[in-house]
């Protein structure tokens, strides 16, 4: 009789794989190639360590008798089978686990991937006749044939070539990942040559066991790739996956989805309400895409970008938008009890040929809503690269930089018609750049860009000096002017320096808080009760100053809320002025004119462009005008001789 194996590895290799599969079902890593590959991966090993401890256990009862011979063959069979086929997934799991998928997704493809290991399967196949893998008696038991090599050689094959494989898109993982995925290859090589010579032990199940747990320790952490509030794939993977792509060349379609009133409806329903909404339309999503049979990959960036890489080049997403949008915008009606919806912009990017710069297409994806037309819902990213607002973006960095070193900011003046006095009370102070290379920039561009480059207080205290060097300049009494109204973003506001900046420079300029009107929008007036904006608001308020809710009717202030913030003024913005071409928008402006008068707010309608609106205002009891019917934007010396010419001031 031979030597006696040792069976400990195998016994400890079993539950091991168990409760990584345990954990992986826990864990919901179900989805997706890669987990599906693991998965086989784990329940092969599996098998391979069950059909080893049955051969094993058997043959220590030598010689055994007709029915022990049967079991052991099927033992061992299973056994040559599960462990051979394991190292094929796992050479499939190395296209999967990199990303690269793609590669061998065709059938056409896994059949010559797997072509190798049609060898070993006519091996066994043919094995019960020939004997060529191994031999089952009754006396010496488990025996190997004289073509087992080929087997060892294949497999061996196949995990070197799959090592090699990790090796070559090493840059796109950590020295970590790298390592764990390689010594499943490294160990169950190391450990079949062991075996080779110390066939007593049985270690080599127990070594795959150990590769495993540093894969699912190291390489499967769902949590790097998905974003699991909303059940996507997460802003980190989208960036991931398209520096991939980019650097591979491969061609892809992105559709960039961008909720364009995301941050309101994050404001109003409410962090839970919020993430529930965005997770129900990626479901939708994932469920229209996959009825529509193309791969694609849906990531979320928050608060309301969404982005979907489709693979195939030739599917049309232009209609594919056009025939979701009716869908997704009913079925979400109904999930958003009060009725407020996401409103969506979709722009859609053919990889490499419309941008091949990575840092290009993330901005592009960020930023494109800002540069379509009002109210166009599907555009093509050729058509937002060949517009001049694009240009502009794609260098606003520059431009931004360029200005504020060299302040090119100058401020214009629009005149604000009171009805009650019969002449222009106040103006709102509005900035302008003109660019030497890009000529004149609208604030509605680079604003909100400063913003976001972070960049925005130099320019926002720019704003406060000038608007204060101009107060101290101009006898207002003697032109009939009470207040100027200045614009504040929501980092001015969030800034704790604020009421004593302005504290210095009234002193510096000798103007008195009642000459300054300070705008605020719905957005900013969200960030209250966070602290340092209730602090300002409070102490600026105390100190004189009044405020203005800036454009409201584009967000989701409600009366509620309005009539608990310190405002003085509600400015309307043009889009309901614009609505009054119809009988609702007509009535809708009429009740808010009246809700806020009864509050006791003074009411500015802006945008106003024709008499018939200005007529119905007045009717209605707006109290203030600004709007091209009157003037447009005015540099400093014109509007004060706008002013000399329409306000006649009597005393
Ligand atoms: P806003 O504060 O709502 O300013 C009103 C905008 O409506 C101005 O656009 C003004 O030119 C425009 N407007 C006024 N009446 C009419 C009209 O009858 N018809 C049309 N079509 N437009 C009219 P502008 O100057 O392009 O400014 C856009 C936005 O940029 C502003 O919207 C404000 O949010 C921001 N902004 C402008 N200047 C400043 C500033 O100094 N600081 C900050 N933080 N933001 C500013
Ligand atoms: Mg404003
Ligand atoms: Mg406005």
């Amino acid at each position: 009789m031979t030597v006696q194996t040792v069976l400990y590895f195998d016994i400890c290799a079993l539950p091991i794989f168990l409760i990584i599969l345990l954990t992986v079902v826990i864990r919901k890593m179900t989805q997706g190639i890669t987990n599906r590959l693991f998965i086989m991966l784990l329940v092969l090993s599996a098998v391979t360590t069950v059909s080893d401890l049955a051969m094993e256990l058997i043959c220590r009862h030598l010689p055994i008798d007709g029915w022990g011979v049967f079991g052991a063959s099927v033992a061992m069979y299973f056994y040559f089978l599960t462990q051979t086929l394991a190292i094929l997934v796992y050479y499939f799991f190395a296209f999967a686990v990199t990303g690269t998928w793609y590669r061998v997704r065709s059938l056409k493809k896994q059949l010559i991937v797997a072509a190798p290991y049609g060898i070993i399967a006519l091996l066994l196949l043919s094995n019960p006749f020939t004997g060529a893998v191994f031999t089952v008696t009754a006396e010496d038991g488990y025996s190997r044939g004289s073509m087992i090599w080929i087997v060892y050689a294949i497999t061996m094959l196949y995990a070197i070539v799959a090592t090699a494989y990790f090796f070559s898109n090493k840059r796109y993982m950590t020295l970590e990942k790298l390592v764990s995925l390689v010594s499943l290859s490294v160990l169950i090589v190391g450990s079949v040559v062991f075996q080779y010579f110390y066939p007593q032990f049985l270690v080599e199940m127990a070594a795959t066991a150990f590769a495993f747990i540093l894969i699912i320790l190291f390489v499967l952490r769902p949590e790097e790739r998905t974003d699991a509030s909303v059940g996507s794939l997460s802003v980190g993977a989208y960036r991931a996956d398209l520096r991939k792509i980019l650097e591979m060349k491969r061609h892809v379609q992105i559709a960039a989805v961008s909720f364009i009133n995301a941050r309101q409806l994050y404001n109003y329903l409410g962090e839970e309400n919020y993430t529930a909404y965005i997770s129900s339309i990626i479901r939708q999503l994932d469920t229209l895409f996959t009825r529509e049979r193309v791969y694609f990959d849906i990531y979320f960036e928050a608060p309301g970008n969404i982005y979907v890489i489709i693979e195939d080049m030739n599917y049309d997403v232009g209609d594919c938008v056009k025939r979701m949008y009716a869908d997704i915008a009913r079925r979400s009606e109904k999930e958003v009890t009060s009725g407020e919806r996401l409103i969506p912009r979709v722009c859609c990017i053919s990889v490499p040929d419309d941008l091949n710069d990575f840092d290009e297409l993330i901005r592009l994806g960020q930023e494109f809503s800002a540069q379509i037309p009002e109210g166009s819902l599907y555009n093509k990213a050729s058509d937002i690269i060949a517009s001049r607002d694009y240009g502009i973006m794609s260098h606003m960095d520059q431009i931004l930089n360029r200005a504020i070193a060299e302040k090119k900011f100058r401020m214009y003046y629009q005149p604000i018609y009171s009805f009650e006095r019969g002449r222009f009370v106040s103006a709102e102070a509005l900035i302008r750049l003109t660019d030497e290379d890009y000529g004149f920039i609208s604030p509605a561009l680079f604003i909100p860009a400063a913003e976001r480059k972070g960049v925005i207080l130099p320019i926002g205290d720019f704003v406060l000096e000038d608007v204060h060097r101009f107060i101290s300049e101009n006898d207002f009494s003697e032109l009939g002017l009470e207040y100027i109204e200045i614009n504040l973003s929501v980092a001015q506001c969030l800034q704790e320096e604020l009421p004593e900046k302005l504290a210095v420079l009234g002193d510096k300029y000798g103007v008195t808080p009642d000459k300054v009107n300070l705008e605020i929008t719905e957005t900013t007036s969200a960030e209250i009760g966070t602290g340092i904006m209730e602090t300002n608001l409070e102490m600026l308020s105390a100190m004189g100053y009044t405020f203005s809710l800036d454009d409201f009717g584009t967000g989701y202030s409600n009366m509620q809320r309005v009539s608990r913030l310190p405002l003085k003024m509600i400015k309307l913005d043009k889009s309901l002025v614009d609505d009054m071409e119809s009988e609702d928008g007509l009535s809708i402006m009429r009740n808010t004119v009246k809700m806020m008068r009864d509050i006791d707010k003074e009411l500015v309608a802006e945008g106003v462009e024709t008499k018939e609106h200005l007529d119905t205002l007045e009717e209605f009891g707006c109290h203030f005008i600004q709007g091209y019917y009157f003037s447009k934007p005015l540099p400093e010396e014109e509007f004060v001789e706008f002013l000399k010419k329409h306000n006649k001031v009597s005393a």
